[in-house]
């Protein structure tokens, strides 16, 4: 006999009971609020027990209980965020539609609704709501798929420059007639800080331009150190990295990209980077993408200088933020624009409790924040060079608003 894999309210397993007990405790609980979590082994039942105490909540004898049953699978959401804003919507857009909901409660959910932060709405949404807002192409969509699905779509723009004679570009964004750059201002653990320029030098280039920008900067494995624990075999996404016969990690270098996530997911600091002057020639080839991308169009950039975090929003963790929320900066020139906001970091205060001030004694006022989180790169060196290939100016005034 094959049955099928469904949730059931058809009781074979004897859950009925367990069903029955749930329902009772959530009617008990009136108003307040109460978390039930259901466990069990793959195959026990967990789902078709949820569908049982919806079937016994909505039972007729129930029916006017004002009972709502939302259904939400949270494992469909990647990261605690995604979730939460994921979560919060499906509350609030189900209980709108919902007949049993009195017009009070809608016109306070309509104030909830408001008050949800979009921005987060978009990043949980794949840029969904952004789309149908706007009628533009999905964010998450052109980022994806700006090189093609396989990432062989892109125009390589000659430049001729110090390092690169070309830039790799993907071709929807190389066919943009304007670029306006909207950029989180944060650290980053091989540029330094992420602003403006990276975001436009490295977000822009294809799959193999991002090769091209990394390959100076792919990581080592300290024998001595690994474990074995497997956890950046995992983590690589461009299968990359083994353990050989000893259960130590090896780094297949013919595929390794250099995009460090293994040197992020490494608990014993056996996964390290090479550090000689990989900062400074990467920082100088996402100077030279950007001028490749950014020549004879338009342009212009907003730097959200908030929740400025050590490390690159590419993680799936970070710390606190370095400093208190400063602003948003825009300017004509990236160069300048990132300059101004690496400067207004510098001159406000670390926070405390964060990495770099975690008793509240070194507020760093004055000090270069990312070069304290990570030593060994040198963000001035991408600034230089933008200005020296006629990218932009690191002189500017700037005006409050
Ligand atoms: S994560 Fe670090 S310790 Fe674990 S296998 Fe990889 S290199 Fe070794
Ligand atoms: S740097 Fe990236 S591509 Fe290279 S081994 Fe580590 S995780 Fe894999």
């Amino acid at each position: 006999m094959i049955l099928s894999d469904n949730e059931t309210k058809v009781d074979m397993l004897n859950n009925r009971a367990i069903a029955k007990t749930v329902a009772n405790v959530i009617r008990d609980c009136d108003d307040r609020p109460i978390s039930i979590g259901v466990h069990g082994d793959w195959g026990a039942g967990k789902s078709s027990i949820l569908v049982m105490v919806e079937d016994e909540l909505l039972s007729k004898t129930d029916q006017d209980n004002n009972v709502v049953c939302i259904r939400f699978n949270g494992w469909q959401h990647q990261g605690f965020e995604d979730a939460k804003i994921a979560l919060m919507s499906a509350i609030v857009s189900e209980l709108s539609r919902n007949q049993k909901v009195s017009d009070k409660a809608k016109d306070a959910l309509k104030k909830l609704w408001k008050n949800i932060n979009w921005l987060s709405v978009a990043k949980a949404a794949g840029s969904a709501a952004f789309s149908l807002a706007t009628g533009l192409p999905p964010i998450g969509l052109l980022n994806n798929l700006m090189d093609g699905l396989k990432g062989t779509e892109y125009r390589e723009i000659p430049i001729n420059s110090e390092i690169c004679k070309s830039a790799k570009i993907g071709s929807v964004i190389a066919d943009a007639d304007v670029i306006i750059s909207l950029n989180h201002f944060k650290g980053h653990e091989q540029a330094g800080f992420g602003g403006a320029l990276k975001n436009i030098g490295m977000g822009s280039a294809s799959r193999g331009g991002k090769l091209d920008l990394h390959s100076s900067s792919k990581p080592e494995i300290n024998k001595d150190n690994c474990t074995g624990c497997h956890q950046c075999v995992k983590n690589c996404n461009y299968g990359a990295i083994n353990l050989n016969e000893n259960k130590k990690a090896v780094i297949n270098y013919d595929i390794c990209v250099g995009c460090g996530q293994c040197i992020a997911v490494c608990q014993y600091d056996a996964a390290q980077p090479v550090w000689d002057n990989a900062s400074e020639i990467m920082n100088k080839k996402i100077a030279e993408y950007t001028f490749a991308l950014l020549k004879n169009k338009p342009n212009f950039h907003v730097n959200f200088i908030m929740d400025v975090s050590p490390d690159c929003d590419c993680w799936s963790s970070n710390d606190m933020p370095l400093v208190p929320n400063i602003g948003i900066a825009a300017s004509f020139d990236p160069v300048a624009l990132d300059h101004a906001s690496a400067d207004l970091v510098t001159q406000a205060p670390a926070i405390k409790g964060n990495i770099l001030n975690p008793e509240g004694e070194h507020d760093l006022v004055g000090e270069d924040k990312f070069h304290h989180v990570h030593p060994n790169t040198n963000w001035m060196v991408g600034l230089d060079h933008a200005e020296k290939i006629g990218l932009g100016n690191k002189s500017y005034e700037l005006i409050v608003v």
